[in-house]
């Protein structure tokens, strides 16, 4: 999409390389490296791969070379990293695999990209690192893997009661913010949150880097969560970290309706780069729309707009007394009141 609209040149764009096993062997046990890598080539899963490493299940599926497209996700965030340190905002939108754990694959996450390319700005000597994580699933693979690192703090925003059932409103500290939301969270709502909680949070952080996963499965008409945010509240959120003093990688995440997924995505490098929106969709950009098909959403169910233009109506019904009550809560929990 971003290259049928004109917003991928060459000087502007990288070909994201694929990690090395010496790299990935960093976060990731060794054992499950060999195996991935086994099942990836064999195309077939042993009981005891699956029990042991949960890949060839429904969940994390093992599909022709899965262990290369993983590890170069995982080549792109380290890039997008050290890009960002030369003073780049740099989108990795195939990133985001947020829930990877070290010896075994999780919520379609095989490796743990953003890991990477928050340990890339670690070795860069930075001290104050911060990973906010938009996609409606807590990031959980990296919270837990960054517990007892000081130098690096976690924000998630995610829908609550959803898995993987972590991010819990009482798992808060001092480099660590859980915003869970209900279901039905909309523009506004997220405006509330946004600008009453999370950027008081961060400024106060003043972070030298941040990670941002910005998976699109908040969006409305997600199938496999119910907020119900427009694209621009995302945009909004993303462009305003971005716009801090810091070197700044945003990276993609979950996304399940492929016509808010790209739409989102697109018009989200478009904001980055400097994008000409002016102009009304081209015939190329409205075939792709037109040309999605997805067993996860009913033709009945979308969207006039999913199909003409990248930006969404606005989600601007007023804010429920329950998101306001949220937000006084964790201000004062964080003393920022
Ligand atoms: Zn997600």
């Amino acid at each position: 999409m971003c290259r049928t609209l004109g917003w991928l040149d060459e000087e502007r764009s990288r070909t994201s390389p694929q990690a090395d096993m010496a790299t990935l062997r960093r976060v990731h046990d060794g054992a499950y490296l060999q195996a991935l890598n086994a099942a990836s080539d064999q195309g077939s899963v042993s009981a005891e791969w699956r029990e042991r490493y949960n890949f060839g299940t429904m969940e994390n599926p093992i599909f022709p070379h899965v262990f290369e497209r993983a590890a170069t996700t995982v080549g792109g965030s380290i890039l997008s990293a050290q890009l960002a340190l030369e003073g780049n905002v740099v989108f990795h939108p195939a990133g985001g695999t947020h829930h990877g754990r070290p010896d075994r694959a999780s919520g379609f996450c095989y490796f743990n990209d953003p890991v990477f390319a928050l340990l890339t700005f670690l070795d860069a000597g930075l001290e104050r690192v911060l990973y906010v994580d938009v996609d409606a699933h807590h990031g959980d693979g990296v919270f837990d893997y960054f517990a007892d690192e000081e130098r690096v703090a976690c924000v998630s925003l995610h829908e609550s009661d959803r898995w993987p059932y972590t991010g819990l409103l009482v798992e808060q500290s001092a480099r660590t913010l859980n915003v869970p939301v209900p279901q039905g969270t909309n523009d506004s709502e997220y405006e509330l949150a946004w600008r009453k909680l999370v950027m008081p949070f961060i400024e106060r952080l003043d972070p030298q880097a941040i990670v941002i996963t910005c998976g699109a499965d908040a969006l409305a008409g997600d199938p496999l969560s119910k907020m119900a945010l427009s694209n621009n509240a995302l945009w909004h959120a993303v462009l305003e970290l971005c716009a801090l003093p810091a070197a700044s990688v945003v990276l993609g995440g979950g996304g399940y309706n492929p016509w808010t997924t790209v739409r989102c995505w697109a018009g989200l490098w478009g904001n980055l780069s400097g994008g000409d929106w002016a102009a009304p969709l081209p015939d190329a950009a409205l075939a792709i729309l037109s040309g999605f098909e997805s067993d996860l959403v009913d033709e009945d169910e979308l969207e006039p707009h999913w199909l003409d233009r990248l930006d969404d109506p606005l989600q601007d019904a007023s804010a429920r007394e329950e998101i306001a009550t949220l937000v006084e809560h964790l201000r004062g929990v964080h003393r920022l009141a």
